[in-house]
């Protein structure tokens, strides 16, 4: 299985320069074969040849003044925006065919685009050196954030940097599926992702996003409101751009984090694991809720799918053959629709008190064919608030008589 990698890099000025050549000329080379192979389209002659494009675009285009600068960065970068360009033509007609779900025709890269990468295979003769840098060619031994243990060596690396103007070091390695299978796990789980918690498991966990995320979305709120608040064209602007540039990075970071966090909780805890399919639930939302919470959605079904095949567990998806709030979990009545603001029932035919979420979870777990125990959809009736002369406990702890802390 290949899984990506990625490490944070710090590089110094004259290396941010060189790597910012890299980028440019990498950029260069890929707008000029799309340009070539848009104008062989236009002519209805056949397409240039990969092998052709790279003589005419980068041997030969080095001996001109025009790009005489391509001779600054590692050949290597340049053959491997070749073969993105290849790469992204091939996508493109293997989705029009429906080989693979459609893609749009390859673009014209800009210097303006938020993220800038370029890719040095083991040609280049890249390396990890015995201090820990990564040594790069015509860039420098960069110094690297080894966040986590490569469980291969890899043989290519691409550096990234990105909007926020931050650069990433991204492996792809292989690991061998054997070693990484877990053992049998008991559980057994469906999840419902909600809006007014993230997700909720059949078991009755309802699992709210972590502080640390809430905290980068609220920072980057105030950033936005900051950069209305610039006058268009100034460089408190510029400035204030920079802020939820990073802002965004933050939350993304840890949006990311929080989704790991979980995924791997979650597939470690149980041997199969059913969600709603997205693309149906989607159709069920608002707008504004669907803007909010469907890119996380789907980056952490993704995850639960990658870790489920790397772990040896099942994952299944469900379509919304059967609305999950309209179905008793435990008898299986269906009593039609409820409006959202209802979140607690209680079921006409049998009697068990329904928790919205909770017994959605279970649907979906027992649509997907798994057995789980249904108990967890059962809340007990709605707490009565203590008598005022009863001893209990202040929110804040203290216990209480009637109110009066002791
Ligand atoms: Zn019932």
């Amino acid at each position: 299985m290949q899984l990506r990698y990625s490490f944070r890099l710090y590089p110094n000025g004259p290396q941010r320069s060189a790597l910012g050549r890299a980028f440019g000329c990498a950029r260069v080379v890929y707008n000029d074969a799309l340009r070539a192979r848009e104008t062989a389209r236009a002519a209805g002659e056949a397409f240039p040849k990969a092998g052709d494009l790279s003589k005419l675009l980068i041997t030969e285009a080095k001996k001109t003044d025009e790009r005489a600068w391509l001779g600054e960065v590692s050949a290597v970068v340049l053959q491997q925006s070749l073969r993105d360009l290849d790469t992204a033509y091939r996508n493109f007609f293997d989705g029009l065919q429906g080989k693979r779900p459609r893609v749009g025709v390859p673009r014209f890269k800009s210097r303006k685009d938020k993220r800038q990468a370029v890719r040095f295979t083991a040609n280049a003769r890249w390396r990890i050196t015995t201090g820990g840098d990564l040594s790069l060619p015509k860039i420098g031994d960069v110094r690297v954030t080894w966040s986590r243990v490569l469980p291969s060596v890899p043989s290519t690396v691409t550096v990234v940097k990105d909007a926020a103007g931050r650069y990433f070091a991204s492996f792809v390695v292989e690991t061998d599926p054997a070693s990484d299978v877990m053992p049998e796990a008991d559980g057994v789980v469906g999840i419902d992702l909600g809006l007014s918690h993230f997700a909720v498991l059949s078991d009755g966990t309802k699992i709210v996003s972590p502080r640390f995320l809430r905290r980068a979305e609220k920072k980057l709120k105030t950033a936005q409101r900051d950069l209305c608040r610039k006058a268009k064209g100034s460089s408190n602007r510029t400035k204030a751009r920079i802020k939820v540039a990073r802002a965004h990075a933050r939350v993304a970071d840890a949006r990311r984090e929080f989704h790991h966090q979980l995924s791997t909780k979650i597939i470690r805890e149980n041997q199969a694991v059913a969600v709603e399919d997205l693309a149906v639930k989607g159709l069920a939302r608002t707008r504004l809720a669907k803007s909010v919470h469907d890119a996380g959605w789907s980056a952490f079904v993704s995850m639960l799918e990658y870790k489920a095949a790397r772990y040896g567990r099942t994952l299944v998806r469900i379509g919304r053959f059967e609305p999950t709030s309209q179905v008793c979990s435990q008898c299986g009545v269906k009593d039609g629709p409820k409006p959202l603001h209802i979140r607690v029932w209680e079921c006409g035919a049998c009697g068990a008190v329904l928790d919205r979420d909770i017994n959605a979870a279970v649907n979906i777990a027992k649509a997907a064919g798994l057995a789980v125990s249904a108990c967890g959809a059962q809340v007990r009736p709605v707490p009565v608030p203590a008598q005022r002369d009863e001893a209990g406990t202040h929110r804040d702890g203290h216990t209480t008589v009637a109110g009066i802390p002791i």
